[in-house]
């Protein structure tokens, strides 16, 4: 099998006439646990993974970009001058809008060369595991480099924010960047969204004997419109009642006055928030103290929570989950926004194959479309390749 980066450098050569001045690659992540706390300005404990965006940056002796990707059948031309984001739409604007976002940023985009970029992804597309902070953290490192912009991996993480809030519309929060840029092999990247200090937290998967296996149920969710939207509304009144600027402000201790000020609803949004900020500061705690082992409960509370109390779980997550949960894993929970998406099994490996059979007839016999599983490495983020 070619090496991606091999074929990127040909697609971009073969493409544009003319060769690159380098190659980058960005990682998708999976969060092993902290859903919807980001944008609460909670914690996360998510980890880059082994399936990257790599693309080839050429720069241009004009003012014009050109972007393409192995993904669509088009070449997207646009001038530097008077970019805007009501330009861009459909793929591009991941790319398109990290160069704007980089100009919001303070980069002079009236001093910078045009650039041609290629790019190909090994991320699966809304599986929950970040196809899109992919290409954003690669695009950023990118330009970074070749225009001499001099900013730090967590400044490039909220450009790359900006560009998927303002220019593709979708409202998440930090974690999808900062896990693609500031991911550490065999580590998951401890982040508090509301400082933005970020801590690396080794794994120890390898050692224990273990494999985090990747079940994607193949239900596409969408970010920019639904429930994600509604779920970040609800959060906000839960925090404006308590009349506080986050959620991050309330621990479990507010619990019992949620469920006095609040309808019934918002306080069930509030107190899977809450609930599992406190998990991921569980979990970083017992991997710390015990290892990986012995972290399978928080899995499955976290997972309970999404289902019962956000409600962003789909009965083919579920499945999945519970599947995992009889066939030995030592914990398991849907992650990534909700709607859709993938699930994540923490399972020895020894018993992966017995699971992915026994998930595969699981789906089979609800009469659901088959799924995907495959497990994931905790790997390097965002590098100059
Ligand atoms: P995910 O959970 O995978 O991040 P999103 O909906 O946030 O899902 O982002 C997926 C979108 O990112 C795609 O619809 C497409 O516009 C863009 N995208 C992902 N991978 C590629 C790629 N290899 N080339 C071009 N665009 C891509
Ligand atoms: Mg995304």
């Amino acid at each position: 099998m070619s090496d991606i980066r091999d074929e990127v450098f040909a697609a971009f050569t073969s493409l544009y006439g003319h060769e690159p001045n380098g190659l980058w690659s960005a990682p998708g992540r999976v969060n092993l646990i902290g859903e919807h706390t980001d944008y609460n300005e909670g914690f996360v404990l998510p980890f880059a993974i082994n399936l990257r965006t790599v693309l080839a940056l050429g720069t241009r002796d004009d003012r014009m970009i050109r972007v393409s990707s192995a993904f669509a059948d088009e070449v997207v031309e646009i001038a530097l001058d008077g970019l805007s984001p009501n330009q861009l739409s459909g793929w591009s604007a991941y790319p398109l809008g990290v160069v704007w976002a980089l100009g919001q940023f303070g980069a002079d985009l009236a001093a910078v060369p045009g650039v041609d970029i290629y790019l190909e992804s090994t991320v699966p597309v809304g599986a929950g595991l970040s196809s899109s902070a992919a290409i954003e953290s690669a695009v950023a490192l990118a330009l970074n480099d070749a225009w001499q912009l001099g900013f730090d991996r967590p400044t490039l993480a909220k450009v790359g924010q900006l560009a998927e809030n303002k220019v593709v519309g979708a409202p998440t929060g930090i974690m999808d960047q900062s896990a693609s840029l500031l991911g550490k092999r065999d580590a998951a990247v401890f982040l508090d969204c509301q400082s933005l200090e970020s801590q690396i937290i080794d794994l120890g998967f390898a050692e224990a004997g273990l494999e985090l296996l990747i079940i994607d149920t193949g239900v596409s969710h969408d970010h920019a419109t639904g429930g994600y939207a509604a779920r970040r509304a609800s959060c906000e009144a839960g925090a404006a009642a308590f009349g506080v600027p986050s959620l991050r402000h309330l621990s479990v201790d507010d619990l019992p006055r949620a469920r006095e000020i609040l309808d019934d609803e918002t306080f069930r949004r509030v107190r899977h928030v809450i609930t599992e900020n406190q998990r991921v500061l569980d979990t970083v705690r017992v991997l710390r103290e015990s290892g990986p082992s012995a972290i399978g409960d928080l899995l499955d509370a976290s997972h309970r929570s999404m289902r019962d109390d956000f409600e962003i779980s789909v009965p083919e997550l579920d499945l999945a989950v519970e599947t995992a949960q009889a066939n030995g894993a030592i914990g398991a929970r849907m992650t990534g926004g909700g709607f859709g998406g993938a699930a994540i099994a923490l399972i020895r490996s020894d018993d992966v194959s017995r699971l992915q059979v026994a998930i595969d007839g699981a789906f089979a016999e609800h009469g659901f479309g088959q799924p995907v599983s495959f497990v994931v490495n905790a790997s390097d983020g965002a590098i100059r390749e």
